[in-house]
């Protein structure tokens, strides 16, 4: 049975950081994943060219049951050192919208650097390496794959959510937290688009390919300025992307599509003017003629409706309700919410607080950001202050 330091299980963003950290220190570390290639969400994320991280990273930008959990880790490897880390590498990147950085070339380009870096820390990583159990063994652990038995003084689950099952997503991580008696809180979908009701499903499928800007706004009271895209499956788009991470079924979620105030100003200025082409100024036709076919709104000259009647329109449009029917699953969601309890772990290293030795990183944990290089930024970040210690 080969002997190593440390064990990392996934060879994703997490686990590629905390190898190469460890191995800086000299210790001798084993990555292990069961795919065929090195980081391949990696490769699939930002369209291809991976949005590696944010300018405007801070705790706010997570969902987290325990708000202050992710303060250290991201105070001790910011954004600015994943930056440094990628001019280092002389990899070209850019600032799209939002604070996201882009690759210029393709998200193989961080894949390379990070195998660069586990290279040059001598980490060994060995693919199609499924982990199929670990036991405890003495102070460390026995890690059975579907080849070799290995022996580990540290374990590192770096196994990630549950999003895109196509790509090697396992739920193996939790079932390995609960099997040490940790706590796992229940996952579901985020950063995913939202399916309809059969009945809005038939007034709005005809609107595929509509975007437009709005402000999606949840039940709990978040919100997000931002764009929506009206889908054949449903409603799509960063707004409803990041709303969905906020959203429970059952709930609904509220679209602004208009500021309010602005038709009122608009009676005196256009009195003879038609609703319909007033709204078709601001609002893309085809959603006007909907919102009309779905009795919504009625258009008449402007100067015909009452000043109660502006402002239901007004209010109508400033919060547009949407009870989504659900979300198009993990199949098509970017990350999962919920997973390990970050009350078992410790917030400086990872460690699970009740198993010495034993580590969780990146989206296994029970922490999921914002669209936007957010979760990578939390996989860089958990991954590297894990990798000092173990
Ligand atoms: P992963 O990267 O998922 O790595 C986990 C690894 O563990 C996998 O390689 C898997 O094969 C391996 N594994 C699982 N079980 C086992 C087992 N039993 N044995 C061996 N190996 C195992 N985030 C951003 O910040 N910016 C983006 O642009 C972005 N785009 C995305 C686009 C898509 C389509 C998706 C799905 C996600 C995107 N994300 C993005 C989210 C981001 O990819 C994840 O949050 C991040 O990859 C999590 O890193 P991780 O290392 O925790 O897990």
């Amino acid at each position: 049975m080969q002997a190593w330091d440390v064990i990392v299980i996934g060879a994703g963003a997490a686990g590629l950081m905390c190898a190469a950290e460890a191995g800086k220190r000299g210790r001798r570390v084993l990555v292990l994943d069961h795919g065929k290639r090195i980081g391949r969400k990696i490769l699939m994320s930002g369209g291809g060219r991976c949005n590696f991280t944010n300018y405007y990273t801070e705790p706010a930008a997570y969902l987290c049951g325990n708000p202050h959990f992710v303060k250290s880790a991201l105070a001790r490897y910011t954004q600015w050192d994943f930056i440094a880390l990628v001019e280092k590498h002389g990899i070209a990147y850019h600032e799209k919208t939002l604070g996201q950085l882009f690759c210029d070339d393709s998200a193989q380009n961080i894949v390379d650097m990070l195998v660069a870096e586990c290279d040059a820390a001598g980490v060994t990583i060995r693919l199609r390496a499924e982990v199929l159990n670990v036991e405890p063994m003495g102070e460390g652990f026995a890690v059975t794959t579907a080849g070799e038995p290995y022996r580990c003084q540290s374990l590192v689950v770096a196994t990630g959510g549950l999003s895109m099952p196509k790509i090697g997503a396992s739920p193996f991580g939790y079932r390995l937290a609960e099997q040490f008696g940790l706590k796992v809180l229940p996952t579901r979908a985020g950063l995913v688009p939202f399916t309809l009701q059969p009945e809005d499903k038939q007034t709005l499928e005809g609107l595929s390919g509509v975007s437009l800007p709005v402000v999606a706004k949840s039940e709990c009271g978040a919100r997000f300025a931002e764009n929506l895209l009206f889908t054949h499956r449903g409603v799509s788009g960063p707004a409803v992307l990041q709303i969905s991470s906020y959203w429970q079924p059952g709930q609904r979620v509220c679209f602004e599509l208009l500021t309010e105030g602005s038709l009122s100003g608009a009676v005196a200025d256009s009195p003879n003017q038609e609703l319909k082409t007033w709204l078709a100024r601001y609002l893309p036709k085809r959603l006007v003629d909907a919102l009309l076919a779905r009795g919504e709104l009625v258009s008449k000259p402007l100067k015909q409706y009452t000043h109660k009647e502006l402002a239901a329109i007004e209010q109508r449009l400033a919060a547009w309700p949407l009870q989504p029917g659900g979300t198009e699953g993990y199949r098509t969601a970017e990350v999962t919410l919920g997973g390990v309890d970050t009350n078992e772990l410790s917030s400086k290293t990872m460690e699970a607080k009740k198993v010495p030795n034993l580590y969780f990183i990146g989206e296994v944990m029970d922490v999921t950001g914002w669209l936007g290089g957010y979760n990578f930024q939390w996989a860089w970040s958990s991954g590297w202050v894990c990798g000092q210690v173990v």
